[in-house]
């Protein structure tokens, strides 16, 4: 057990070479990683130069069998009823986990505590599961902010995230997607509301001629947001858009979670 004070120097220099990792790029980090011992982000235990511990890995809520396009649970991996009556203009949803505990805590950490080390164990869940349903998209893009929003918190997420699956799925991750306007939060709005909420929230500020687009976001609730980037991207003549997102809000009254001790390193 390391006293305090060494810890303190400890996690500085272990934040000093992450900090110089991140500016050289990521294999740099991965190989400094390899070089430090690292601490899995959910139960702090000792994982060699892994982000998340075999353990923990096994008890995060796994998307399962889901609807191709939206990524609601649905058997047989089958186009789900929603998705045939109103094709939402995305073309396939990929989500590594479902918007359960532990999966809310960590994206929640990224988002609103600023924990950016998170970016990585998320960016690597949503990247093996872009690589694993295979065909990948010609370019990324991350879900913007409005220039406000992304002043105040000083990040975007979305963006640290689709950082980490680009280097994952080695697909491009480029600009070109502006958020124009801020619309009102979504929280507790139906899904009408929220589509009319979003509607014109998006502009492409280059053409997409033909792409197939990745576009990353942390979460899908309704699909509401992505599917109004979605569409300034197709109106961008993009030949077609996937939602990416590392986790999938489950229909509501389906909550899942299974309660294990959280330390977040
Ligand atoms: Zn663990
Ligand atoms: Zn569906």
């Amino acid at each position: 057990m390391l006293s305090s004070g060494k810890k303190a120097k400890f996690d500085n220099a272990r934040s000093a070479f992450a900090a110089t990792a991140r500016r050289r790029g990521g294999h740099v980090r991965d190989a400094l990683r390899a070089l430090l011992p690292q601490q899995c982000v959910l139960c702090a235990t000792a994982c060699g130069s892994a982000l998340m511990c075999v353990r923990c890995e096994a008890t995060m809520p796994w998307l399962g069998a889901a609807c191709p396009r939206c990524a609601l649970a649905s058997p047989g991996d089958a186009l789900c009823g929603r998705c045939l009556a109103t094709p939402p203009p995305y073309a396939r949803t990929i989500a590594a986990w479902r918007y359960a505990f532990p999966a809310d805590r960590l994206l929640q950490a990224l988002k609103y505590e600023g924990r950016l080390a998170l970016a990585d164990p998320l960016g690597d869940a949503l990247g093996a599961a872009v690589v694993a349903r295979g065909d990948l998209p010609d370019v990324l893009v991350a879900m913007p902010l409005s220039r406000v929003r992304q002043r105040s918190r000083g990040f975007n997420h979305a963006h640290e995230i689709a950082r980490r699956v680009a280097c994952r799925a080695c697909v491009p991750l480029v600009g070109g997607l502006a958020r124009v306007r801020d619309a009102p939060p979504q929280a507790g709005l139906a899904l009408r509301e929220r589509t009319r909420n979003v509607r014109d929230a998006f502009a492409a500020t280059r053409s997409f001629a033909g792409l197939r687009v990745g576009l990353v976001d942390d979460v899908m609730t309704t699909g509401s947001t992505l599917g109004a980037a979605a569409r300034a991207l197709l109106a961008a003549d993009a030949g077609s858009v996937d939602a990416l997102v590392v986790a999938r809000t489950p229909p509501p009254g389906r909550k899942s979670g299974s309660e294990i001790h959280l330390r977040m390193a």
